[in-house]
């Protein structure tokens, strides 16, 4: 079975993580050009069900569950993926370049001496050669990269990427328990306490409408006409990291450089100056809005449609508008 293409599912709650099917799509082209097998990982505590699941979307799904394993650690999920992955000798291994990804798939290249393309955007073949497309320079523009060696290269694909396309045919995978082999003493670190998002609240990089505010809304209060454009619009909520800075938004809802790494179909960045480390988290959005005061707005630059107003006036006018046009449907 060696040679094979993986991808590490998510999870969360028992719940499969809409990244790992965008991968899985993915991975399903590039197996299919390579000429090989589609192998899905899924780990974590009381995961099992989530197999059969998977099942329809690969060839093989491995299950990694153990209860050292119910919260995400550096040290355990590296141990079981690394016992796994060095058993089975994949060719390709893919992943999303998520909060998890970002800090475990660099870990796992590292000791399986493999290559590693992180946060791509794209991944094709070009003349049987694997190609990922990775924006660099805080987004303004793409690298093509293409592993070298005979190794296992590993990927990362950002969130919202590629859109998941279920499988024209359940492809009917064999589901398969693996032994976690994590002990308690494996654990440098102990979760004392996890921290649920707010109900109702979508989260960023799932979302495919972002409504976001930054210092122009002056305070928790003036955010109110922000958030309340964002729930007409069935949107997750950003901040910029002045917002966030000042205490108005947790840093969970921080997009940029140091926060996170969006690309929604649509964008709305409202009384947000659009500094380049804010513009290395949401550059790739399909469609940019901006409600900006000031005309000569770095944020227009980058955006498909400019309106040059006061938010506290553009903001409850868009909601009010976008409120009719659902009583009319
Ligand atoms: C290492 C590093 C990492 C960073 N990481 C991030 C990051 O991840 N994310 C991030 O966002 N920033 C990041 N920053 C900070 C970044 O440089 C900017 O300082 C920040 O993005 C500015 O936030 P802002 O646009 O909300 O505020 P400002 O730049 O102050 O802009 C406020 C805007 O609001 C407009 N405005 C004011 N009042 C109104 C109104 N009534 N109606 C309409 N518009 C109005 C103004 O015209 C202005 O354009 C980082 C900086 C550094 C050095």
């Amino acid at each position: 079975m060696a040679g094979e293409v993986f991808v590490i599912c998510e999870q969360a709650d028992g719940k499969l993580k809409i990244i790992s099917n965008e991968i899985l799509t993915k991975a399903r082209e590039i197996s299919a050009a390579l000429g090989t097998e589609l192998a899905a990982v899924i780990i974590g505590s009381g995961v099992e069900p989530l197999g059969q699941e998977l099942s329809g979307w690969a060839n093989k799904v491995f299950v990694i569950d153990s209860p050292q394993l119910a919260n995400y650690s550096t040290d355990g999920y590296t141990k079981a993926l690394g016992k796994l992955l060095t058993e089975q000798q994949p060719k390709l291994v893919l992943s999303g370049a998520s909060s998890q990804g970002r800090d475990l798939i660099p870990r796992l290249a590292a000791r399986m001496k493999g290559g590693f393309a992180s946060n791509c955007s794209d991944l094709n073949m070009e003349n049987g050669r694997l190609v990922t497309t990775r924006p660099v320079y805080g987004e303004k523009t793409y690298a093509q990269v293409a592993l070298k060696g005979e190794g296992v290269q590993f990927i990362s694909i950002r969130p919202k990427a590629i859109v998941p396309v279920d499988p024209e045919t359940p492809m009917g995978g064999q589901v398969v328990k693996v032994e976690a082999d994590v002990t308690p003493e494996d654990l440098k670190t102990k979760v004392v306490e996890v921290l649920k998002g707010i109900e109702g609240i979508i989260e960023l990089t799932e979302a495919d409408i972002i409504v976001s505010g930054g210092r122009g809304t002056k305070g928790d209060e003036g955010f109110k006409c922000v958030e309340e454009l964002a729930m007409e619009l069935n949107a997750a909520i950003g901040a910029s990291r002045s917002a966030v800075d000042a205490g108005w938004k947790p840093h969970s809802f921080q997009v940029g450089q140091t926060g996170k790494v969006v690309s929604p179909q649509l964008y709305i960045a409202t009384g947000i100056s659009g500094a380049i480390q804010h513009l290395a988290g949401m550059r790739t959005s399909k469609v940019i809005v901006a409600i900006n005061k000031d005309p000569e707005a770095p944020i227009f630059k980058v955006a498909d449609y400019g309106i040059v107003a006061d938010l506290f006036k553009a903001c409850p006018l868009l909601t009010e508008e976008i409120r009719k046009l659902k009583a009319q449907q």
